[in-house]
């Protein structure tokens, strides 16, 4: 007997759970409380019960904390809710739509809305940016058309409903309550959904006339008092773990269903929109971006930056690259500058070979008269030698005689060891820093070497109108090769003249700030023709000559600072050679 009923309550039981394992639960968001719930609903649950006979749908209603757990907690296969729990819940536990309610009234994409309302006779309440510092009432936090679709609208007009409002009064449902406390001028305005204002009209419980929507806007999609853009109309979604045969039967039979109360269901509309809304007002699955953590900061900066890591990696890779090219263009180059040393180096060897030729080419050319000028100190000192001899060989040789004979060989030899020094020293090669120079000085120097070496030498006269306040920085035996240069010219140009034009003149004077030495004669000078190419190289008129005299020296005084140019004399014969030097203020 005892076996007989456990028998029975065990079938009981199987049968039981058969009957159960076609029970599909349909979470019901019941915003506006469980009667209105059941009455909004019971006619898609009892299509569905028709439709698909082999299951029992079943409408379970859950406040917003109640849905969360049930989906957490898989207990239910269905769940019917508004687009911004539904967005909510589509992050956190992957719920997906698998149709959207499409009404009489509007078009399923673009269905619900908000309307913030005052009353018709408050002045300075016209666009959303007036609430500033106003009083607001709205449903809830986390209502969708009763506050959250609005909130953004707000932000979008620079009014932080948060922190701008003097006041944001969360009053619930039902939603009739905030349009009545606008009413009665408890607060400045009102946040419901759209269409909720014309419904009360309808039946009788207010006057529209006596209100106005802020920032007045209308959508051919909705014909109601609008003051924000429309989102998509509430989703029927499946879960993660609905059976998928079940979830098709179900899309299948929802978009077949005829349409019952002015409802019946369209393809599932694109939910983006409520996306950027809660991005915007950083909420449900955008929360992070409130947080100031480093994960949070990537994840709302991060085009940001990643642009900032572009430009970085860009300016890295611009820096590595100037930086090599700095280091190529730098051995670039010092090379080039260690050739042009190299080559200014050879160049300043090759001058200075042609300057010490030009010096040996003077010399060469005064050395005949060399031989003739030396010959009479060698002349004289023979014979004040051969004198002492002769005394002393005829035993008259008094210590008066012998004293004064060797007094005139001391003096003589002197003499010719001053000649030879001053060719010496004029011969040599030498590179000499600039110093102060005393022109006159060097005048007068090149004027004794010219008479100590010619037998025939003609009058040179110095005019010196030096100034104290002048100096001039040179090399001195450079400037004298010049002078001595210009003289050889000029004595060369006025040879078989008669002998009262074979006078030279060297005058050094100030001019412009520099210092001027006009070396003057009364030669034959030079034609129109010949003038212009003096100072060219290789240009002569003389059978011996090189024609290089006068451009070596130009070269010099040019590396000086200086100019050199000639001149035929005015209202006289011959030429005048100058050349000028700067003068340099020497630092005390
Ligand atoms: P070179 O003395 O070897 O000819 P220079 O360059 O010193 O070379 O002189 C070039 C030419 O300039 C001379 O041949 C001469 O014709 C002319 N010249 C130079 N100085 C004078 C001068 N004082 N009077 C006339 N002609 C001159």
């Amino acid at each position: 007997m005892t076996k007989r009923l456990v028998c029975f309550v065990a079938l009981c039981f199987l049968m039981a759970s058969k009957v159960f394992s076609g029970e599909v639960a349909i979470g019901v968001f019941a915003y506006q409380g469980e009667r209105a719930a059941a009455s909004d609903w019971s006619p898609v649950v009892r299509y569905l019960n028709q439709a698909l006979p082999e299951h029992h749908f079943r409408l379970d209603q859950y406040d917003a904390v109640g849905l969360r757990h049930a989906i957490a907690g898989n207990r239910v296969d269905l769940v019917i809710t508004n687009p911004g729990y539904y967005v909510t819940m589509e992050a956190e536990f992957g719920i997906s739509r698998i149709a959207t309610l499409d009404t009489d009234e509007s078009h399923p994409a673009h269905a619900l809305g908000s309307v913030v309302m005052t009353r018709a006779d408050r002045p300075g309440l016209r666009v959303l940016a007036d609430l500033t510092g106003k009083r607001v009432a709205a449903v809830a936090p986390e209502a969708f058309g009763g506050y959250l679709v609005a909130a953004r609208e707000m932000l979008g007009q620079n009014v932080d409903p948060e922190s701008d409002l003097k006041e944001i009064r969360f009053v619930g449902l039902p939603m009739n309550r905030i349009i009545e406390a606008v009413q009665r001028g408890e607060v400045d305005a009102g946040i419901v959904r759209a269409c909720l204002p014309e419904q009360m009209a309808s039946q009788g419980l207010i006057r529209l006339e006596e209100f106005r929507a802020l920032s007045a806007r209308q959508d051919p999609d909705l014909p109601c008092a609008l003051s924000s853009r429309l989102y998509p109309n509430w989703p029927i979604a499946v879960t993660r773990h609905t059976d998928p045969g079940l979830a098709k039967a179900v899309a299948r039979a929802l978009l077949a269903m005829p349409e019952s109360g002015g409802m019946s269901w369209a393809v599932p509309a694109d939910y983006q929109p409520v996306h950027d809304l809660f991005r915007e007002l950083r909420i449900g699955p955008y929360a992070y971006m409130r947080e100031i953590t480093p994960e949070g900061l990537v994840r709302r900066f991060w085009p940001w930056l990643l642009g900032l890591l572009a430009i970085l990696t860009a300016w890295i890779v611009h820096t590595v690259r100037v930086e090599h090219q700095v280091h190529r263009r730098t051995a670039e180059l010092r090379e080039s500058l260690a050739a042009r040393d190299q080559a200014e180096a050879k160049m300043r060897e090759s001058q200075e070979q042609m300057e010490h030729l030009s010096r040996l080419s003077v010399l060469g050319e005064l050395s005949g008269n060399l031989a003739h000028e030396l010959n009479q100190p060698l002349t004289t000192i023979g014979t004040y030698a051969r004198t002492v001899l002769r005394r002393q060989e005829s035993g008259n040789l008094t210590p008066e005689a012998v004293t004064e004979a060797s007094t005139e060989i001391a003096r003589e030899a002197e003499r010719a060891g001053g000649i030879v020094q001053r060719i010496r020293h004029f011969a040599r090669k030498r590179l000499a820093p600039r110093e102060p120079v005393n022109l006159a000085e060097i005048a007068e120097e090149a004027r004794r070497l010219i008479v100590g070496m010619l037998a025939r030498a003609p009058e040179v006269i110095i005019e010196n109108r030096l100034t104290e306040n002048c100096t001039v920085l040179a090399d001195g035996a450079q400037i004298q090769q010049i002078l001595l240069n210009l003289i050889k010219n000029a004595i060369d140009a006025s040879r078989d003249l008669p002998i009262e034009r074979q006078n030279l003149r060297i005058v050094i004077e100030p001019m412009d700030n520099r210092m001027a030495v006009h070396v003057i004669d009364q030669g034959v000078g030079l034609n129109a023709e010949q003038l212009p190419h003096l100072f060219e190289p290789f240009f002569t008129t003389k059978p011996d000559g090189l024609g290089l005299g006068l451009p070596i020296c130009k070269t010099i005084i040019e590396a000086h600072g200086g100019r050199l140019w000639a001149e035929p004399n005015q209202d006289a014969p011959g030429m005048c050679f100058s050349f000028s030097l700067p003068c340099h203020e020497l630092s005390a």
